[in-house]
């Protein structure tokens, strides 16, 4: 046996559940649950337990994690009926690493302060490809001594971890993380696009860009995703719509306006319109395309 907590993980998504196979493989026992028994399948397979709800999923572990789509979502798994909240222990910490509003965060805090438990919000940056590395940034709001605690859990997830503040600060580092990569979305968007039309070859400008000031992770990674037209999700164009929605709500509490995310939330709206909720986020390039009446993929794509 070993002396490490129990970790109870709820969410097993795109993110949730490379992120709950480290914490397994870093040799931590695992609890796990989600809505959807196919989600399951690969953390029982890997040696985790299934837990029948929330709440038994609670009272059974030492530290909760959650990585769920959206407010809602996380209120429901924590209030609800047969939520963490029916389960919890004072004492106990809870860690939601979902991207929600602040607002809710800081009251789903004060809540589980009421319970005698501590919540911290921790959302993450990395994508897919850091959740299965284990190399996500976490943004952590909340007490600073129950993130010493659940610290070597979270190592097992990211590779840089910080605290931000009180309750609710990590989740308005996220919203700036999501309103900086939308705005750099657009700007790679609308530049590689101008180039196919006027017949420069947009990988081309991409690798020139790649080596010079303009360069970034959304120019090599989601630029990537523009030329290839690989639209399988990744990330979800309803989740970043979702954060884009965030980040105009902190822009509307905080006073500080943000008109550039304003206007790339505009684009999402068009493409949920379109039906392209489910799609991977970088489909934002279509719309770009259809102005311009080009594509950045050969004619028999
Ligand atoms: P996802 O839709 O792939 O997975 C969400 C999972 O939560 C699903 O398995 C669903 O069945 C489950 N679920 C929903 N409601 C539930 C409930 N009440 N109880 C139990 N399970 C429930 O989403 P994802 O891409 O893994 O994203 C999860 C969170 O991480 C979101 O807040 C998202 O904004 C954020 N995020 C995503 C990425 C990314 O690249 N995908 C990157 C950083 C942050």
């Amino acid at each position: 046996m070993t002396d490490k907590p129990t970790i109870g993980f709820i969410g097993l998504g795109i993110m949730g559940r490379p992120m709950a196979l480290n914490v397994l493989k870093a040799g931590f026992a695992l609890i796990v649950y989600d809505l959807v028994p196919a989600a399951i399948q690969t953390l029982q397979t890997a040696g985790a337990e299934v837990a029948a709800s929330p709440q038994v999923l609670a009272a059974a572990c030492d530290i909760v994690l959650l990585c769920l789509p959206d407010s809602p979502d996380v209120q429901a798994a924590l209030t609800g009926e047969q939520g963490v909240f029916a389960g919890v222990r004072p004492g106990q910490i809870i860690v939601d690493m979902s991207t929600i509003s602040p607002v809710v965060a800081r009251t789903l805090a004060e809540a589980a302060t009421r319970l005698g438990a501590t919540l911290l919000d921790a959302p993450v940056s990395g994508g897919e490809t850091g959740a299965r590395d284990g190399a996500l940034s976490i943004m952590v709001g909340g007490d600073a001594a129950a993130l010493v605690q659940v610290m070597p859990v979270l190592q097992a997830m990211g590779k840089r971890i910080l605290h931000m503040g009180e309750a609710g600060a990590g989740q308005v580092t996220k919203a700036c993380n999501q309103a900086v990569i939308a705005v750099t979305m657009l700007g790679v968007a609308e530049a590689l696009v101008m180039a196919a039309k006027a017949g420069v070859d947009p990988a081309q400008v991409r690798q020139a860009l790649l080596g010079g000031a303009a360069a970034s992770r959304v120019l090599e990674l989601h630029g990537e995703r523009f030329l290839e037209h690989n639209f399988t999700p990744g990330f979800r164009t309803r989740l970043h719509a979702k954060d884009l929605n965030i980040a105009l709500e902190a822009s509307r509490i905080y006073g500080a306006p943000l008109p550039a995310t304003a206007l790339v939330q505009q684009f999402f709206t068009a493409l949920l319109a379109r039906g392209g909720a489910d799609q991977d986020h970088t489909l934002l390039v279509t719309l770009l395309e259809e102005l311009a009446d080009t594509s950045l993929v050969g004619p028999t794509d």
